[in-house]
């Protein structure tokens, strides 16, 4: 079973696979090497990238978040300002601090390769870390896999079972498990998520880790609603998400306000500062960080009622239907195009805030469903390599259509033809028939269409 808390994990931007995962890959690594008591030998590290890292990786700050891993720097409690000067002195030359410690001569040039002609077999986001002797031995050696939403596994792990932990009362895999456990228990979505995180940490541990979350996207929304200039990159991209909020304060005051432009201005907040390199929250994975947090800022602004009980309802539902796709389909642009990012977060969005709304359980499923159907198929081609264009506007418009297709689900009875299993494999089905060059290598769709600016 995935917990919560690998749904929605506190991290950095601008991207979960390429950005949080080699940093915690990285960690890994040094942490290894350390543990295994090398670290005093260690004279050379050389990291490789392949596939989708080598080729977007520039772009999604990919190095710069792996030379901080190796010095044993985490996602959850890295400074987000402090990355890039960190990684500007390293590839200037200065030594690497292996594990925090251990000093190691580093040359960018001859110590990160990108391999962007070849694959690793086992998932498009490969990368190799190697720790060498000063005679040159080889003392280490582990290729990992950023395989989407942060979630990292060694070449190793994917032939193993996953990791064991105690299993929980209801170890559902699929939309209909989970339903009818929900069904002959009499119990909500959360509840039953609930129940299950319930077997790994007290109840009480885990309602304030989520509501830390919620704070922590809130925090998000209102950082990206304040903070105005241009992202990083050739494009110079202009932060729109401040003057949006100003405008629509205006609108307010004249009366003439449309109350669903909210929702896209949180999002638009959110992913900028995602893509600013900021301290976001992966839901599930940072291109697609905006949606949920800005469905459950709108609850918070414009819900009669909101209160801590709902925020939590809200992401226990959120989680469970992102938990549905990481577990049959997958959450990783890299292998699906963005339906598995802006597609998944949209569902979990729909089907969490149909909850809190009230839904029944067939609506709840309803709103998740209609939420990815009208996503099949999306691509991911972020220009120039980064999480901007469209990953930003794409974030805003999924928000509004998430709170849409809950209200219109809540209209309804429920009853649906296509099921949410039937779209999760359908999803997934579309994702391998869907060209490489369409999976976040940035070699097709915008991507080409937009030529990089002479700089
Ligand atoms: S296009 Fe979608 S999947 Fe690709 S980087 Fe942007 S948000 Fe992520």
């Amino acid at each position: 079973m995935i917990s919560v808390f690998e749904m929605f994990k506190i991290g950095i931007g601008p991207s979960s696979s390429h950005t949080v995962g080699p940093m915690i890959a990285a960690k890994r690594f040094a942490d290894e090497v350390r543990d295994n008591g090398q670290l005093p030998q260690v004279g050379r590290v050389l990291v490789e990238l392949y596939g989708s890292l080598a080729l977007t990786g520039i772009g999604h700050g990919t190095v710069d978040a792996l030379l901080n891993g190796l010095e044993g720097q985490t996602p959850r409690d890295v400074d987000p300002a402090a990355i890039l000067p960190r990684a500007k002195q390293l590839i200037a030359g200065a030594d690497l601090q292996l594990a925090g410690i251990h000093p190691v001569p580093f040359t960018a040039r001859t110590d990160c390769l990108m391999h962007r002609d070849q694959a690793l077999p086992r998932h498009p986001n490969g990368m190799r870390c190697s720790a060498f002797a000063a005679d040159g031995s080889l003392l280490a050696s582990t290729v990992y896999y950023s395989v989407g939403g942060g979630f990292v596994v060694t070449e190793a792990e994917f032939d193993q079972a996953p990791l064991t932990r105690t299993p929980p009362p209801y170890p559902f895999t699929t939309a209909a498990e989970l339903l009818g456990f929900c069904r002959q228990e009499n119990k909500s979505i959360a509840q039953i998520v609930l129940a299950n995180e319930c077997t790994w940490q007290p109840e009480q541990d885990i309602r304030r880790q989520l509501l830390e979350i919620a704070e922590t996207m809130a925090m998000c929304v209102r950082r990206g609603c304040k903070a105005d200039g241009i992202l990083p990159g050739p494009f110079k991209v202009r932060r729109r998400a401040p003057g949006l909020y100003t405008k629509l304060y205006d609108m307010l005051e004249t009366g003439r306000n449309d109350v669903m432009l909210w929702p896209l201005v949180y999002a638009l907040a959110v992913s900028e500062e995602n893509a600013a390199g900021g301290r976001v929250v992966t839901a599930p994975t940072n291109g697609a960080a905006g949606i949920v947090p800005a469905v459950l800022q709108f609850y918070c602004d414009f819900h009669p009622d909101p209160n801590d009980a709902g925020i939590v309802d809200f992401l226990l539902t959120a989680a469970a239907i992102g938990m549905l796709y990481k577990r049959n389909a997958s959450i990783s642009g890299a292998e699906v195009g963005c339906q598995g990012e802006v597609g998944v977060a949209c569902s979990m969005a729909a089907g969490a805030y149909c909850a809190v709304l009230g839904g029944t359980l067939a609506q709840i499923e309803n709103a998740a469903e209609i939420a990815m159907e009208h996503h099949l198929g999306l691509t991911c081609d972020p220009v120039g390599g980064l999480v901007q264009v469209p990953c930003i506007e794409r974030n805003g418009v999924a928000a509004e259509k998430a709170i849409k297709i809950a209200q219109l689900a809540l209209l309804e009875s429920g009853e649906h033809v296509v099921s949410l299993d039937q779209v999760i494999a359908t999803m997934y089905r579309t994702g391998m028939d869907m060209r490489n060059s369409y999976k976040e290598t940035s070699l097709a769709g915008l991507a080409v269409t937009i030529a990089l600016p002479d700089c």
